[in-house]
C-alpha cells in the first residue's frame, strides 16, 4: 500500500520515509506551493529519494474530469475530479473582484439526503480522505484562478464534513500550514447541516476557523421535511449545541438559509429565523436556489428575496444576500455529478 503523501504534514512525511525533517518540508512545499505532483520534477531532492518517492509513495490522486466556466456568472468555475477508485466529486471556485471563494467536498455523496439536494438524492458511497479535500484546493487554487486576489474557502460541496470529522479537520490543518498554501483560519468556514455532536467537539478546536449552519427552516416541522437529520437533532439541540459553541469560543455562526419560493420565503418564515438568529447573534446568509432538475424547487423572485433579507435587517439581524452564480453551469452542489450519471446511464 503507497503512502499517500498529500494525507500528511511535513513531519509525517518525514516520520513515515524516515528522512530529515527539512526534506519533508521540501516534499511538502513542492506539493502544496508549487502543486508539483510528479516526483521528477522535485529537482532539489537527491536521485535515490525521488525513487524512493516512486516506489512507497503517491500524489495527485485527483484527475480532473470535467471543467466548467459559466458564461453568465463571471469567473465561476466548477470541476468535477475523478478519485482513484472511479468515484466522481465536484468543487466550485467563485471568482470575485477581490477573492476567490472554493467551496470543497468531504464525502463521495451524502446520507443526510436534503429534500432540495442533488447529492443528497444521490446517496452517499464513501468519506473523501485529508488528501482528496486537499487536492481539490491545489487544482484549483492555482495561480491563473487566484490572480491577486485572496482564497477563502469553505466547507459546502458534497457531504456533511462532521460526519467526516477527523478528515475535515486534517484537511484544514493542511491547508493552513506555512509550508503549503498558509490560508488564514479567517478565510476557512465549515458548514455543517446541523450534526450536532460534530458542533460540539468543533468548538473544542484551538483555531478561529469559522463555523456555519445550514437551517433553511426555524421551525421543527418544515426543517425536518428539507433536512431529515432535523427529527434526531431538533431545533431545541441544534441551539443548545450552538450555544456551547458562542460560549466555548466567542465566535460568531452564520446561519445559510436557501430561499426556496412559496417554502421558506414567507414574512412568517422570516419572523422564526429573526427569534432564532437573535437569540444566537448569528449572521444570515441568504442563498437564492440554484434548481436541480427533477427537484421540484425553485428560488424566489428577486424582489421576495429582497423583502426576507430587508425583514431580516429591520430586526437588526445581519444578513447578506447571494447573488445568483453558476446556474448555467450545474453549480449547486452534487449536480453535476448527478447530470454525469445521468448521462452514463443513457449511454
Ligand atoms: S445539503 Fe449538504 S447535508 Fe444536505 S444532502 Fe446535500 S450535501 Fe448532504
Amino acid at each position: 500500500m503507497k503512502i499517500l503523501l498529500t494525507d500528511l504534514n511535513p513531519t509525517e512525511i518525514a516520520e513515515r520515509l524516515n528522512i530529515k525533517p527539512f526534506q519533508g518540508k521540501q516534499i511538502f512545499r513542492w506539493i502544496h506551493q508549487k502543486k508539483i505532483f510528479d516526483f521528477d520534477r522535485m529537482t532539489d531532492l537527491s536521485k535515490d529519494l525521488r525513487t524512493r518517492l516512486h516506489e512507497s509513495c503517491a500524489a495527485g490522486q485527483l484527475q480532473l474530469a470535467s471543467m466548467s466556466t459559466s458564461p453568465r456568472a463571471t469567473g465561476t468555475k466548477k470541476a468535477l475530479f475523478k478519485l482513484s477508485d472511479g468515484e466522481t466529486v465536484e468543487s466550485v471556485l467563485i471568482r470575485e473582484k477581490d477573492r476567490v471563494t472554493l467551496c470543497l467536498s468531504t464525502q463521495v455523496g451524502c446520507a443526510v439526503k436534503c429534500s432540495f439536494c442533488a447529492t443528497g438524492h444521490s446517496g452517499y458511497t464513501r468519506n473523501l480522505t485529508p488528501g482528496e479535500i486537499v487536492e481539490q484546493a491545489l487544482y484549483l487554487l492555482t495561480d491563473e484562478n487566484m490572480g491577486e486576489r485572496t482564497p477563502n474557502i469553505v466547507y459546502m460541496g458534497m457531504g456533511e464534513p462532521f460526519r467526516n470529522y477527523d478528515a475535515t479537520v486534517r484537511s484544514i490543518r493542511l491547508l493552513m500550514s506555512p509550508d503549503g498554501l498558509g490560508i488564514g483560519a479567517r478565510r476557512i468556514t465549515v458548514s455543517t447541516v446541523g450534526e450536532v455532536r460534530g458542533i460540539e467537539q468543533f468548538a473544542n478546536e484551538d483555531w478561529q476557523v469559522r463555523l456555519s449552519v445550514s437551517l433553511h427552516a426555524a421551525n421543527d416541522e418544515k426543517r425536518s421535511e428539507l433536512i431529515p437529520l432535523n427529527r434526531k437533532y431538533p431545533i431545541a439541540k441544534l441551539k443548545d449545541a450552538i450555544r456551547t459553541y458562542l460560549d466555548k469560543t466567542n465566535r460568531q455562526i452564520t446561519f445559510e438559509w436557501t430561499l426556496l419560493d412559496g417554502v421558506n420565503d414567507s414574512m412568517q418564515d422570516a419572523k422564526e429565523l429573526i427569534a432564532l438568529a437573535g437569540s444566537l447573534k448569528a449572521h444570515v446568509n441568504l442563498i437564492p436556489y440554484n434548481p436541480v432538475h427533477g427537484l421540484g424547487y425553485t428560488p424566489p423572485p428577486r424582489d421576495r428575496c429582497e423583502a426576507f433579507r430587508d425583514a431580516l435587517e429591520q430586526a437588526n439581524i445581519s444578513a447578506t444576500l447571494r447573488k445568483e452564480k453558476g446556474q448555467d453551469i450545474d453549480a449547486a452542489c452534487g449536480q453535476l455529478r448527478r447530470r454525469h450519471a445521468e448521462l452514463a446511464n443513457t449511454n
